[in-house]
């Protein structure tokens, strides 16, 4: 995506966000991130801040009237800002219906009421579920979300799909498998190299450390965004974008300890087969779609894991 088309980037200071931000820089569009830096840091959009191509928009998007302005004149927008916290969903109910499904809703209408057409959107495995079929196709159904962020993503894929249809719109729907990699603020690497560096000895796993599920580097995902966008044209157009096989918790534990050089380490397991209320213990998409039309991930999960890894130990 080139040709310096105007594009928004809803979190475009979050980690999935500000690795997107870069690639469309590089490919010299102009950017507006729009974000609340709640989740999100400066020092990760930083580097652009002295580019005339680029601008910051500090705005929420539940304030309707900044969204409404930050679309004017937008040609395309990446909708990636949410709350991604799949655990939060059990003990506060009213986040993911408010930053992902109203935030969602609030977009989409600034789009309508400014003429915006494209909106690409980061939504997520835990739509399917605990599903039957592995590797899980885009087409498998039917669609039955086991946590609260689930719902509230299906519930935003909804939304989009419905704007696309009736106010004549383009969209592209993106369900992720667990996307790691540098600027990674939250999720299993991230909390695995905290615990163990406050205390090297001992490791604790949420569940049984037996859950099974695709990893993909952050820089491949957005690889695949991007090549996506290009090679389809439908009305609505849906992918997984995962990587070909999985890797355990205790796998990712052994992984984080190696890179850690540490040795001797005493892995606990808090219990049962999944981490938490809402946790769906076996996930791996199937991306024949993608593959179909010419992308194929580089890294195994374990590859993803280990790069992530290196790359937060060293600083980035
Ligand atoms: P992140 O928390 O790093 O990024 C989210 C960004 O959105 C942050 O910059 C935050 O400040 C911003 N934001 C949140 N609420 C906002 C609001 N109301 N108004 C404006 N800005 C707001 O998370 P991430 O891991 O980079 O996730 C990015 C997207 O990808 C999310 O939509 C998430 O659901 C999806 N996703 C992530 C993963 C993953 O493994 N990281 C997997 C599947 C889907």
């Amino acid at each position: 995506m080139s040709l310096k088309k105007k594009i928004l980037v809803t979190g475009g200071a979050g980690f999935i966000g500000s690795n997107l931000v870069d690639r469309l820089m590089e490919k010299g569009n102009r950017v507006l991130v729009f974000d609340n830096l709640s989740s999100g840091q400066m020092e990760f959009i930083e580097h652009h801040l002295e580019n005339p191509d680029f601008t910051l928009m500090k705005g929420d998007l539940l304030n309707q009237e900044a969204i409404e302005s930050a679309c004017k004149g937008i040609d395309f927008v990446f909708h990636v800002a949410a709350n991604p916290d799949v655990k939060l969903g059990a003990s506060d109910t009213k986040v993911h219906f408010d930053q992902n499904i109203l935030a969602t809703y609030n977009l989409l209408e600034a789009m309508r009421k400014n003429g915006v057409k494209k909106i690409a959107f980061t939504s997520t495995s835990t739509v399917y579920g605990e599903a039957s079929v592995m590797p899980t196709p885009e087409s498998y159904g039917p669609l039955i979300p086991i946590s609260l962020y689930g719902a509230s993503k299906l519930a935003c894929e909804a939304l989009i799909t419905s704007y696309s249809h009736t106010f004549d719109m383009q969209a592209w729907i993106f369900r992720f498998a667990n996307i790691v990699g540098p600027r990674s603020t939250h999720g299993i690497t991230v909390d695995f190299i905290k615990k163990l560096k406050e205390n090297p000895c001992g490791l604790e796993i949420l569940g049984d450390g037996k859950q099974e599920k695709s990893y993909l580097h952050v820089s491949e995902c957005v690889h695949a965004i991007l090549f996506a966008i290009e090679k389809s044209k439908e009305e609505v157009n849906i992918f997984n974008i995962g990587s070909e096989d999985t890797i355990s918790a205790t796998g990712i534990g052994k992984v984080i300890v190696e890179e850690m050089g540490l040795s001797d380490v005493d892995f606990t397991y808090t219990g049962g087969s999944r981490g938490w209320k809402g946790d769906v213990p076996r996930m791996r998409l199937g991306i024949e779609k993608l593959k179909a039309m010419g992308w194929r991930p580089a890294y195994t999960s374990e590859r993803s894991v280990r790069e992530t890894a290196r790359e937060l130990l060293s600083g980035n």
